[in-house]
């Protein structure tokens, strides 16, 4: 029998950064991952800013492109026409944190993070049965441990295996994922700087997410159900092995010549809008997607998780109720739930394109099909006169889109009583959401053995002021 203080089953990107706090607060620790590999697919790609802060704590270095080259959200027909609409966001984020929000796929994110804990990381271990004994915790009937994280994702074994409830809706809607790379994309699409470009046209809607333009990384998400009807993901296995059929589905998205195209890998996701009724029990904490899981608006769902892990290791660090951490996140993942599902609701309105109603979707369809191309090509001369052809976009105003920023959700939090301090350990804090300018933020830090650690938890006693908050900023201009 092994005995492993500090267990951490999944190395996504939630498990490796729960696993880099440990490593700086001396916690002993492994890293359980059930593949023999990290995840390759990009997924999610935008950090915030409270991220950001957070990375710059643990010292993550990463390849970051310029953001600038990600600035928008863009709505086409067709690659290379000008685009329908567009949402541009490039915010002055110096007021809010002295990190910038930035952007970087989940494949290479988890590549580089697990940079310096490489050593703690077992490949091929799946943890599939868990027991309790007294206060220490059997796992696979050959381990113990005094703590078990469950980082292991939505569909994890630690939450099922607790029998713990999801709150909400789990399957709102599924999509297929496209990963792949061209260079000539990244060209084609040069003119829109777009994060993301939807495209909405009489054989498919999807969205492009440019994942890298260094090394032309891409995914295409389509709705399933507008695809093939069906949304059970058993039924539609076979497509992710059909190459042909998924060269074809690419080359409606872009209709563009683009001869470059390499399949890297191709998967299914659901999304849901959910989050767990309890964070934790006897000593086995969720964390990240196992506790909650969001549609991908505003780019919340890792960087949730990533928060989450940051929360959690200073509660095991200074020994704290783990009804803290639950209270404090649970309250964070609900609001971020709640913004991801107001922005998502708002993409449906923009083209009706991830819809449940699919004679909706076929209306719009037939009627772009209808269409002449020579009017769509007047209209997009013409700039304004596109909106009087289509009765869709006549309703679509830039206040409609979806922003790239989200400064409250972001950071704007702060904890009005703290855990530790005043209130002897006795209250959860108060959660308190808006939107908090940098001047605003109470940045503290804490001695403890001579270690300086920055959080931003207000109202406690036995904390100074840390005046180095612009080191990175410094940094970054060098
Ligand atoms: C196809 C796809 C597209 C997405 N797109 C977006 C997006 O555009 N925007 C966005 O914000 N979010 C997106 N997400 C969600 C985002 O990727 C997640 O929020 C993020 O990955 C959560 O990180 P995590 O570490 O909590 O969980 P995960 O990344 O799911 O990592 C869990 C890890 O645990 C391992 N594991 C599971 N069970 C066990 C076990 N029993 N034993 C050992 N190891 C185990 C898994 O192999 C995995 O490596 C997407 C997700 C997917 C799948």
């Amino acid at each position: 029998m092994v005995h492993i203080p500090h267990l951490i089953v999944g190395a996504g990107p939630v498990g490796l950064i729960l696993g880099h706090y440990f490593k700086r607060f001396n916690i002993p620790f492994q890293i359980f991952e059930k593949q023999s590999f990290l995840s390759a697919h990009p997924s999610a790609h935008y950090l915030n800013m409270r991220t950001m802060e957070i990375l710059d704590e643990l010292n993550i270095q990463l390849p970051l492109e310029n953001i600038q080259h990600f600035s928008n959200y863009v709505y086409l027909r067709r690659i290379g026409e000008q685009p329908l609409n567009s949402t541009r966001q490039l915010i002055d984020y110096k007021q809010y944190s002295y990190t910038s929000y930035a952007h970087l796929p989940q494949s290479l994110f988890v590549q580089h993070v697990q940079e310096g804990i490489r050593d703690k990381i077992q490949l091929n271990k799946e943890i599939k049965k868990i027991e309790f004994k007294d206060k220490i915790i059997k796992v696979n009937d050959d381990i113990t441990c005094d703590y078990l994280y469950g980082c292991d994702g939505l569909n994890g074994f630690v939450r099922d295996y607790l029998k713990i409830k999801l709150i909400g809706n789990r399957d709102l809607q599924r999509f297929l994922n496209i990963h792949f790379t061209s260079k000539q994309l990244v060209n084609r699409l040069e003119q829109y700087n777009s994060m993301l470009s939807f495209i909405y046209n009489s054989d498919i809607t999807a969205v492009i997410i440019k994942h890298r333009i260094e090394d032309g990384i891409f995914a295409i998400q389509i709705p399933l159900d507008l695809l093939t009807g069906k949304t059970d993901i058993q039924e539609v296995q076979h497509i992710k092995q059909d190459h042909v059929l998924i060269k074809n589905l690419i080359n409606k998205t872009l209709l563009s010549q683009v001869n470059d195209i390499e399949i890297k890998s191709v998967g299914f996701w659901r999304m849901g809008a959910v989050y767990a009724e309890q964070y934790y029990k006897n000593n086995c904490v969720l964390v990240g997607d196992a506790c909650h899981g969001m549609p991908p608006a505003g780019g919340f769902g890792m960087n949730t998780g990533i928060q989450d892990a940051q929360n959690l290791a200073y509660k095991i660090k200074d020994q704290k109720d783990l009804l803290y951490y639950q209270k404090e996140r649970q309250q964070i993942a609900q609001d971020n739930i709640e913004t991801a599902l107001k922005y998502y609701k708002k993409s449906l309105n923009i083209a009706k394109s991830f819809t449940f109603d699919i004679n909706k979707l076929k209306i719009y369809q037939s009627v772009m099909k209808n269409t002449p191309d020579f009017l769509y090509q007047t209209g997009v001369k013409l700039g304004g006169s596109l909106i009087e052809l289509d009765p869709i976009y006549k309703r679509l105003k830039v206040d409609d889109c979806i922003p790239l920023v989200f400064p409250k959700e972001e950071i704007g939090f702060k904890y009005n009583s703290g855990d530790i301090g005043e209130n002897g350990g006795q209250l959860a804090p108060l959660v308190v959401r808006e939107i908090l300018r940098k001047k605003e933020r109470k940045w503290y830090s804490i001695n403890c053995d001579s270690n300086y650690e920055r959080i931003d938890i207000e109202n406690v006693n036995k904390m100074i002021v840390r005046n180095d908050m612009h080191i990175y900023q410094q940094q970054q201009q060098q």
